[in-house]
């Protein structure tokens, strides 16, 4: 049988060979010494694509999304999020384990905002009793939504009501590359609406490893310390930034090819391509087996997908999947889905 074809994550791509090269060939340093031309590139590549002061390259998404978010919610402060966001989900407690913040989720079917119930649920200052609200955190686009874009009408309008109550906005950006491909919008205006975020390389854009957090340089001089906190200061670190910057070169525009399969695997699976922004698509299954399943009978068949509920799947395009695999996917699961 062919290799499997892995649809579980964009995360499971490898390197390719131009992108080994550029590790390869990368110049050096001691990054905890400021010293590593190559990461000081790509954090300066990225703070300028997003339209800030400053950026630092963090190992992971979840410990970018700590960062950032520390930088504007204290101990005992709460941020408001949608009820699926990653930061709530799938980050294992990080903001409450180490930055003993809260958070209140409101939900939406997209993943996306929904302002009236943001302000009713904004408290920063409800006297001795109540966690103060500090933040709103947005994700774009949304994972467990289905890959979602969040309208800028929307981002535009938290940013108004952020301003007017003195509150800070977050965007967990993990995706942002794919809602800028998707939606034509600007990363600079997608960054200029927001205090602080983070981004990662190692998704859609297809490096090994690697996030940075975005803000003003005073944000990021706080971040860089508590990354050296946190145990995440890297030294000759260069090598992996070199993927980043090759990604950033070479594989944002292409996104737009992940985003058309990701429509073709909806259209097989009995999901409206429409509702499909980018590079996940979100499937419910009916069969009495549920999406384990499913995931079970679709890997015998050499296509793995993943749950994320007892009736739910995930179908995730990268780069590391052509047209060919997908059509070949999009049988497989069109025949178990119709069973
Ligand atoms: C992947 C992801 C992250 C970060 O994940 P890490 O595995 O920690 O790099 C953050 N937010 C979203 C929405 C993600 O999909």
């Amino acid at each position: 049988m062919d290799a499997p074809i892995d649809l579980r994550s964009d995360t499971v791509t490898r390197p390719t060979e131009a992108m080994r090269a550029a590790m390869a060939r990368a110049e050096v340093g001691d990054d905890v010494y400021g010293e590593d031309p190559t990461v000081a590139a790509l954090e300066e590549r990225v703070a300028a694509l997003l339209g800030h002061e400053a950026a630092l390259f963090t190992p992971t998404g979840s410990m970018a999304n700590v960062l950032a978010l520390r930088t504007v919610v204290g101990v005992g402060q709460e941020v408001l999020c949608e009820a699926s966001a990653h930061i709530a989900r799938a980050e294992l407690g990080a903001h409450a384990a180490y930055t003993g913040v809260t958070m209140r989720t409101w939900h939406h079917p997209r993943g996306g905002v929904d302002l009236p119930t943001v302000e009713r649920m904004f408290a920063p200052d409800l006297g001795p009793y109540f966690v103060p609200t500090a933040a709103i955190a947005l994700e774009n686009t949304h994972n467990f939504a289905g890959g979602t874009v969040v309208p800028l009408e929307d981002l535009r309008a938290v940013r108004a009501f952020a301003d007017a109550q003195g509150c800070a906005v977050h965007l967990d950006g993990a995706r942002i590359w794919n809602a800028h491909v998707a939606s034509g919008v600007d990363l600079a205006t997608y960054g200029g609406l927001v205090d602080v975020g983070a981004v990662c390389l190692s998704k859609g854009l297809g490096a090994p490893v690697g996030s940075l957090v975005f803000g003003s340089a005073d944000a990021i001089a706080e971040s860089r310390t508590w990354r050296k906190r946190m145990g995440g200061g890297m030294r000759q670190v260069g090598v992996l930034a070199a993927a980043g910057l090759h990604a950033l070169d070479h594989h944002v525009e292409r996104l737009a090819d992940d985003h058309a399969h990701a429509k073709r695997l909806a259209e097989a699976c009995g999901v409206d391509p429409d509702g499909v922004d980018t590079n996940i698509v979100v499937v419910e299954v009916d069969g009495p087996g549920g999406a384990a399943d499913v995931v079970r009978r679709a890997a015998e068949q050499g296509v793995r997908v993943g749950a994320v509920g007892a009736r739910t799947l995930r179908v995730v395009t990268h780069l590391d999947v052509d047209t060919a695999q997908v059509d070949r996917a999009a049988s497989v699961l069109a025949g178990l889905l119709a069973a």
